[in-house]
């Protein structure tokens, strides 16, 4: 029997590498999810784990600390255990998240020398994460040239955005040069969006504000179907406090930091990107389900922040985009946490959202009042089955052109 062809999608970070495997279904476009699993403390512990489409664990291995420092040894690791284990299927490319596109790359690409250059030009507008990314791609670039790549961006799906919503009021010489708001979790704002308006089309044309609450956080306005503004802007430190990240601060506070507390970049980056937030706030953790069952008075401040300035942003990107005709809860904390999305839309009463307490509880698709102005959902998200669709896309309209 012929094998069908099958999709990895890689997303690797700082110390992880995150993997999903999909195949097409034969009579429609639909995805299947074959397997997931990541390998984690990659340069301390490394961790293999995987699990199957019907989340039972498939793996579990832990390496000594020489083998795991290799990101060449651990990718061929992940490569030969997913081919092992798809006795029926061949992976026939590979797509990858990559969180910056810059300015230009306003859609997925076939991975090539000059997009890697071009990739690794912009390693400087996302130093912690772009380098990570990028790496696996040379990696199967050298050993399996014939295996087609193609990068996904977490920046594209934010390049309808005006310019208005785009640019910061600094010397004109700065934003010419790209510093400006790029916004990020573009991938996961396209699927919810694809996912609310195949059930909810006549909300196509609505004005549709999706709030990602995960570990990192950001909330973007959707109208017309398309980003026209979001919370996170040059950086993913901008916006709403997230689990270690600090979210929008005044940028006096940086320049205070450096005068009077002499601190450095090093300090400074540890600072905003590693100890604030949740974390920094609660002095507990970062991990919002762990706040939320402390009685500590300090994690509640943490949560109640948290919330507020969710509440608070959705207000603004309302305003931004001159309306509110839905809102979406997504990710680790919108999808699964009722009392924070209880608190959010506590908050947003004024502008006529109201949540059924019921349908909260027990995660239903539409949570909102009956009588409320404004449907409030809860859409899972997938950004891996976004990045396997773009592939698939993107080697289609390949095949269209030869
Ligand atoms: P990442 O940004 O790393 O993908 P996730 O989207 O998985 O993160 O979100 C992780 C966050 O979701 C953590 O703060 C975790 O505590 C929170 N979370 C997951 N389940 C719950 C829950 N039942 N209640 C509250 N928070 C939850």
């Amino acid at each position: 029997m012929s094998k069908q062809p099958a999709y990895l999608v890689l997303n690797a970070g700082s110390s992880s590498l995150k993997f999903s495997a999909f195949r097409q279904h034969s009579h429609n476009d639909d995805l299947e999810t074959l397997l997931s699993g990541q390998i984690s403390g990659i340069g301390s512990v490394a961790r293999f784990e995987a699990k199957g489409a019907d989340r039972r664990r498939l793996a579990n291995h832990t390496w000594n600390d020489q083998d795991s420092s290799c990101r060449d040894t651990l990718l061929q690791y992940v490569l030969n255990w997913v081919s092992e284990t798809l006795v029926n299927d061949e992976i026939v490319a590979v797509g990858h998240r990559v969180v910056h596109g810059g300015r230009d790359l306003g859609r997925p690409m076939r991975v090539s020398p000059k997009l890697l250059d071009e990739l690794d030009s912009l390693v400087p507008l996302a130093p912690l994460h772009q380098p990570h990314n990028l790496a696996p791609m040379r990696i199967l670039a050298k050993n399996f040239p014939d295996l087609e790549q193609v990068a996904c961006f977490d920046t594209a799906f934010h390049s309808t955005q005006p310019w208005l919503a785009r640019t910061f009021a600094l010397p004109q010489a700065l934003t010419d040069e790209g510093v400006c708001s790029y916004g990020f979790h573009g991938l996961s704002y396209e699927y919810v969006t694809s996912q609310l308006l195949e059930s909810r089309p006549d909300l196509a044309e609505g004005h549709i504000i999706i709030c990602h609450l995960g570990n990192g956080s950001s909330l973007c306005a959707v109208k017309g179907g398309q980003s026209v503004d979001t919370s996170m802007g040059f950086s993913a430190l901008d916006g709403v406090p997230m689990g270690t990240r600090s979210g929008s601060i005044d940028p006096g506070v940086i320049l205070y930091l450096m005068r009077e507390k002499k601190m450095g970049l090093e300090e400074l980056e540890d600072l905003l990107y590693r100890q604030s937030g949740l974390i920094g706030v609660s002095g507990i953790s970062n991990d919002m389900k762990v706040l939320q069952e402390s009685n500590d008075p300090d994690a509640r401040k943490a949560v109640e922040l948290f919330c507020f300035r969710v509440a608070k942003e959705v207000a603004a990107l309302a305003t931004s985009m001159g309306g509110l005709d839905a809102l979406v809860f997504t990710a680790g904390i919108g999808e699964n946490s009722p009392e924070i999305r209880a608190m959010i839309a506590e908050r947003l009463e004024w502008l006529g959202v109201r949540i059924d307490a019921d349908a909260n509880a027990r995660k239903a698709y539409l949570i909102s009042a009956t009588d409320t102005r404004v449907p409030v959902f809860v859409v899972p998200t997938n950004e891996e089955m976004m990045i396997a669709k773009h592939t698939i896309n993107v080697l289609g309209q390949m095949m269209g052109n030869a």
